[in-house]
């Protein structure tokens, strides 16, 4: 595939043999080219990031998508590269992290290839990388940890100013009673955290709203979130269950690797720096509970812990 290479900024004489060499190997690749456009930071600790939507470039040599969502989700890549300093901080090893640099007017790394690129080499190329990378970081965590994590990071501008979890079940089909939830098997079975419902001691209801979900947990550290035992469901306004990433790097089509879509609100999350912090402390401690309660797992020492439960 050639595509998308700029040969004209660089003056070769045409029909040259060493022309021709000097081309093959002066020119960067797709793959080398795309390697600038996705932030790649590998990890230690069972949890992914991924922040799809976060970039801000928007380079001309790429074509802008014609169709789809094409804003950014602003200042989620900052958030994103806090959350890893905060888990550091926390736990002493870092979580695994890619990130999109491209502005999603050029590339929208939480759909499919046809949506995400629309036929542009280069952002095929990134796309690739992106999910070709965070694959890998899960392929390291299940072989280091047995299982794990991924959080796609978003924003949302809802009126609600509150973090939407989601787990690929629409808004409608938790707009039910835990008794209903927990005797609704398709549910758990469609879900991004498929395999951590078997894994976790605590019921489907509870592993998503119940007292260690990730929504209570980021309550008790002063975030309103949905779903959650403050708001089990998420009613009659907008809700984003999730999309390709958690899809793509969840445990719903096999598996160890788990994953929640995290939405965060403009308001008092992704605002102000000080705020963005906040958000990251809140989220690195909230997963050590997380991990403890349906993992089994202590974070930073998670070799240890498992094979002291065994
Ligand atoms: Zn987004």
């Amino acid at each position: 595939m050639s595509g998308k290479i700029d040969v004209k900024s660089r003056p070769l004489r045409a029909g040259s043999l060493l022309g021709c060499l000097l081309l093959a190997t002066a020119l960067p690749t797709l793959a080398e080219e795309a390697e600038d456009y996705i932030e790649v930071l590998p990890g230690t600790l069972p949890v992914i990031l991924t922040a799809p939507h976060g970039g801000d470039q928007k380079p001309a040599s790429i074509l802008a998508r014609r169709y789809g969502v094409v804003a950014q989700d602003q200042h989620t890549a900052e958030l994103t590269r806090m959350i890893v300093e905060e888990m550091e901080e926390l736990y002493g090893g870092r979580p695994h992290a890619v990130i999109c640099r491209l502005h999603r007017s050029k590339l929208d790394c939480n759909r499919e290839l046809d949506e995400a690129a629309q036929g542009d080499a280069v952002a095929m190329a990134a796309w690739t990388r992106f999910h070709a990378a965070a694959a890998k970081m899960g392929e390291q965590i299940r072989e280091t940890h047995g299982a794990g994590l991924t959080l796609d990071i978003h924003g949302h501008r809802h009126e609600a100013a509150r973090v939407e979890l989601g787990y690929l079940v629409k808004g409608t089909q938790l707009n039910v009673s835990n008794e209903v939830l927990n005797a609704t098997p398709e549910l758990w079975k469609q879900s991004s955290v498929r395999e951590l419902d078997q894994r976790s001691p605590q019921s489907w209801a509870e592993l998503i709203r119940g007292p260690q979900s990730l929504g209570a947990l980021l309550e008790r550290h002063g975030f309103n979130s949905v779903p959650s035992p403050q708001q089990p469901q998420p009613g009659q306004e907008a809700y984003y269950s999730g999309a390709y990433g958690i899809a793509a790097h969840g445990s719903r089509e096999g598996g160890t690797i788990s994953a929640i879509q995290v939405e965060c609100p403009w308001r008092g999350v992704r605002d102000e720096r000080q705020n963005r912090r906040r958000f990251a402390k809140a989220l690195a401690l909230s997963l050590g509970e997380y991990f403890r309660a349906h993992f089994g797992m202590t974070l930073g020492q998670s070799r240890a812990s498992e094979a002291s439960s065994r």
